[in-house]
């Protein structure tokens, strides 16, 4: 056995976990840039916990609001500009994976000022603002995670980065924050944290370590994932798949992701479809390819989940996501040549994977 473990990320979890430590949050810094999406901060009642205990510590506070979904390189840039005109000293984070990962961008750019946006990209500076990342989504896990996905629309895709120093210093994860999020982002979101701990599992960089963490989070989805599909979750559910997401996060922290996360950015990035939705419409056939040389990972995660078989799952997956939309021969080709920019996730699946491959995997999904 050979492995390393750790993240430096110190992560609070539970209802009011804000406030409850809000001297944690206050001692991060003395002026702090909140970056958010458009609503969703304020609607999951995230912002208002971060700014009252920012508030009632003195401390100062700018709130960047403009991150999209699939945050662009270019609106990082924009944040990034402000974050160093306004001298902030830390970034909050608030929000599902996107304003998360871009508050991560952000923390580079602002401390390392001559840095170009596209540098971020070879992972070359040595320091970031300190990051706290506040999840309303029960996805991503990126509060746990040192990646950062951004789209670059001169590649096509989305490409992400992260070191040491992009990992958020704090975790603030309350489930109370996704209640606020509809049925189709809390499918799509929960089905990402499923793929980010079965990917994790089935990793080629999976460890020990990594796998108990997987076996537990694939477990507690099979729990919820029935009433997932039916969108009838309470609060003990809703606090099920934060931990699931969390525990994601930190398994891809360690593992990285595999394939099917490399497949899933051509879905979104032409056909719109959202990350986590993506990445499981892929599910059926990734883990058929696998199944060979995967055999017992796979049949565990089954039995975890209560299901017999791939197709049972998969079933399952397709009442929450639907079926996947039907490619051209032209898509096919670009998707294959496209998916190969994801060198890291071909290397880390268990399976084989070379251009011929992922062409089959493309052809058999559509
Ligand atoms: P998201 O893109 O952050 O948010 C999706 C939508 O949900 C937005 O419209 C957002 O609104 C809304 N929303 C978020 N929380 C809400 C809430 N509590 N109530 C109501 N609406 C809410 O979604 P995500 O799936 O969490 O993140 C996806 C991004 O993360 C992708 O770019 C993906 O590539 C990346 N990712 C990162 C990692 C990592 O390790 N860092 C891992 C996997 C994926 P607002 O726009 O108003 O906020
Ligand atoms: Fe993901």
């Amino acid at each position: 056995m050979e492995f390393s473990f750790g993240i430096p990320t110190k992560i609070y979890f539970g209802k009011d976990c804000i406030a409850k430590n809000a001297g944690v949050l206050a001692a991060v810094g003395s002026k702090a840039m909140i970056v958010t999406g458009k609503h969703s901060a304020k609607a999951s009642g995230a912002l208002d916990d971060v700014t009252a205990v920012l508030e009632a510590e003195k401390k100062e506070y700018v709130i960047f609001d403009e991150i999209e979904n699939n945050p662009s390189v270019e609106t990082v840039a924009k944040a990034a500009d402000i974050a160093r005109a306004e001298k902030v000293d830390f970034v909050i984070g608030i929000g599902g994976g996107s304003p998360i990962d871009a508050s991560k961008a952000i923390a580079v750019l602002a401390a390392n000022t001559d840095m170009a946006v596209t540098d971020l990209f070879k992972n070359a500076f040595t320091k970031a603002l300190p990051i706290v990342g506040v999840p309303t989504t029960a996805g991503t896990g990126s509060e746990a995670t040192p990646y950062s996905v951004l789209l670059r629309k001169d590649m096509q895709t989305k490409v992400s980065f992260g070191t040491k120093d992009t990992y958020p210093v704090y975790a603030f994860v309350d489930a109370k924050y996704t209640y606020s999020l509809g049925k189709g982002s809390t499918i799509s979101t929960a089905v990402d944290a499923f793929t980010h701990a079965f990917e994790g599992y089935l990793a080629n960089r999976s460890t020990v370590i990594s796998d108990s963490f997987a076996t537990t989070a694939i477990k507690a989805f099979g729990k919820s994932m029935r009433k997932l599909a039916k969108f009838e979750l309470d609060e003990a559910d809703r606090e099920n798949l934060m931990l699931v997401s969390l525990l994601g996060g930190i398994i891809i922290s360690q593992t990285g992701v595999t394939i099917a996360h490399g497949m899933g950015y051509c879905y979104t990035y032409f056909k719109g479809i959202p990350h986590g939705a993506a990445n499981g419409l892929i599910m059926r056939e990734y883990m058929k390819l696998n199944y060979d040389v995967a055999k017992d990972k796979i049949d565990n995660a089954l039995s975890l989940l209560g299901c017999e078989s791939i197709d049972e799952f998969a079933d399952i997956l397709a009442e929450m996501l639907g079926q996947p939309p039907k490619l051209t021969d032209e898509e096919i080709e670009l998707y294959t040549k496209l998916t190969q920019i994801q060198k890291g996730s071909m290397a880390n699946t268990p399976h084989k994977i070379d251009a011929e491959v992922i062409k089959g995997l493309w052809s058999s999904i559509r």
